[in-house]
């Protein structure tokens, strides 16, 4: 028996109880004639003492050779502590240690296991074995457990089965590219990883599943953006014989269970806004509603006024910034500066303070008089006291330009509060995005979406009028869910597949499998993912979603302490068939 007790368990209860414990040296005190020495495992921290008096002098010698990250295991007596720790669990008591064994040694680690560490993130990676003994590592990890364990929960006893699907499968479009496994057996043919297991789903469907779920890796082969993973985690989800209305309530309910068995927080039923609506109210589809600095146009007020450089443009679109009036110039300059970062590319800003006494200053005040600036002002909800900042330029760009601003401000001004939550759905998102590059139409969603019925006639005229049944969940500015409604019927997918520039041949070809499915009477269905990484991320307060991933990626795709990716050596490349260009 390695253990009779966690290093987290043994408080005043046990004081007089001989004890058995197993754990990593925390670290050494040694003052001669008595050594402390905490001992850690997953549970918690122990102190152990060895004393001159009651102690042998072998004992004492051996204590004293102990270091940090050693992993010995312990005999002893609980003891009460002299000087208590309220701080920690087992702050009442220490074990005065009998005997010991070292189970094994360790080598100085590269940054000391404290909450505090002093190892950077890229030594942290390197020796994520040594990182994930660290509290704030290790608490996420077990975080994570508890919020699956809750969605897993929630969705069993809405009669949610969780089905396992194949990693091993052909391109499924998500709109990144694949990773491809070569086939040993199938000399030139390659699988890929799934972007998600959307076909599969969709095939559980036509099985008859009904309700399906499962807590599912997906991988996308993207330029990482930040904070985001090449594999990832998503709680698939997939229903039969359901409209949009259905997911949304019952997706709603798990978000609110989830909110509330873990944030204690009660919401009220999720608000819902078109995508229209927020791209003109914030400019994102995604939109942090926990404060407002709503977008207000100001095309009517701001053009043909004499000042040239509006009057030319597509949009001009304002907020108020609460309480920012007392910017100084130097702010304001600051803030300039910031669009006009290549990451933003704002052209500048145009300002006016509502000062308290009523009046109003612009940067403008050439071209527009106070009554002017007033009616912007009540555009854009000022009080005496706001800020509004004014962009103008092409409309989609112009709000994204914006919508950073807003948020950048959000940021500053500590309205994104992170114990408040302030989900949404996002609806009516559009079926159909045009591609500069390609020159063609994508699927926004993806090419199963449906399209809303009576936009059915628009896909001939006007494409990217279509909308689709469509839907985001959004929670504090993060879009954490996302699914459609699905095409049912082979016609329809059909059609879709030739608007979005397949040929019948490569539509067969690539979804010839889901087409045939689809003759053997599928039911309506549609489904949704939630991006479960980041959802942990969020109820656990944190913006970055790395540390709640056991063996996360750095930001070039790469695992730093396995060293992936890597070369093949000849004979595997011979086996799959391949040769390099390189
Ligand atoms: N497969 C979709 C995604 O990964 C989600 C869905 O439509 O259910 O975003």
């Amino acid at each position: 028996m390695y253990r009779s007790h966690t290093c987290g368990e043994l408080n005043a209860q046990q004081i007089g109880n001989k004890v058995t414990l197993s754990g990593w040296v925390q670290k050494v005190r040694n003052k001669g004639f008595m050594i402390w020495v905490d001992l850690r495992d997953r549970y918690g921290l122990t102190q152990l003492i060895f004393d001159e008096e009651r102690s042998s002098k072998e004992l004492m010698d051996k204590a004293g050779s102990l270091a940090r990250e050693f992993v010995i295991q312990v005999e002893g007596s609980v003891i009460e502590r002299e000087s208590k720790n309220p701080n920690i669990a087992t702050g009442e008591i220490e074990v005065l240690v009998e005997d010991f064994k070292i189970l094994n040694s360790s080598k100085t680690p590269p940054f000391t296991i404290e909450d505090e560490t002093d190892g950077g993130e890229d030594l942290r990676m390197k020796y994520r074995y040594l990182d994930i003994r660290r509290n704030p590592v290790k608490n996420k990890l077990m975080f994570r457990h508890q919020v699956g364990m809750k969605v897993r929960n929630y969705l069993s006893n809405e009669g949610f089965i969780e089905v396992e699907t194949p990693y091993l499968i052909k391109s499924t479009p998500e709109g990144a590219r694949d990773f491809v496994v070569p086939s040993r057996m199938n000399e030139g043919q390659f699988y890929a990883l799934p972007q998600s297991p959307q076909t599969f789903k969709q095939l559980l469907m036509v099985g008859g599943m009904d309700k399906y779920f499962q807590i599912v890796k997906c991988f996308r082969d993207e330029d990482l953006r930040a904070d985001r993973q090449p594999e990832f985690t998503q709680i698939d989800c997939e229903m039969a014989f359901v409209e949009q209305e259905d997911i949304l309530n019952i997706f709603e309910g798990l978000t609110r269970h989830l909110l509330k068995e873990i944030k204690d927080v009660d919401v009220a039923e999720f608000p819902r806004m078109t995508y229209d609506d927020a791209m003109r109210k914030y400019g994102n589809d995604k939109p942090d509603i926990r404060f407002g600095m709503e977008f207000a146009e100001l095309d009517d007020l701001a053009k043909n006024k004499g000042f040239n450089v509006f009057d030319q443009q597509e949009l001009v679109v304002g907020i108020a910034v609460p309480g920012a009036a007392s910017y100084t110039r130097k702010e304001i300059d600051n803030l300039i500066s910031w669009v006009k970062r290549p990451q933003v590319g704002a052209n500048g800003l145009v300002w006016a303070k509502y000062n308290e006494d009523g009046s109003l200053k612009s940067s403008v005040d050439k071209f527009y008089s106070q009554e002017d600036l007033k009616a912007w002002a009540e555009a854009t909800g000022a009080n005496p006291g706001d800020l509004i900042l004014v962009m103008a330029g092409d409309s989609a760009k112009t709000r994204t330009q914006l919508s950073a601003l807003r948020m950048h401000l959000g940021n500053e001004l500590g309205l994104r509060k992170a114990d408040e939550f302030a989900p949404l759905w996002v609806v009516d998102f559009p079926l159909l995005e045009w591609d500069e590059e390609t020159e063609r139409f994508h699927a926004m969603h993806h090419p199963f979406t449906s399209p809303k019925k009576e936009d059915f006639a628009l896909l001939e005229t006007e494409p990217a009028k279509v909308r689709a049944n469509a839907y985001d969940l959004v929670l504090n500015g993060n879009e954490i869910g996302g699914g459609s409604i699905r095409i049912h019927d082979k016609e329809t997918q059909s059609q879709m597949f030739k608007y979005l520039g397949f040929t019948p041949e490569e539509a067969k070809e690539q979804f010839g499998f889901l087409m045939d499915a689809f003759q053997y009477g599928a039911p309506p269905h549609g489904g949704i993912a939630f991006g479960f990484d980041r959802l942990v991320a969020i109820l656990g307060g944190q913006e970055s979603i790395r540390d709640f991933i056991a063996f996360p990626k750095n930001n070039a795709g790469r695992d730093v302490m396995i060293d992936a990716p890597a070369k093949l050596d000849e004979q595997q490349l011979n086996e799959l068939h391949l040769k390099l260009k390189l």
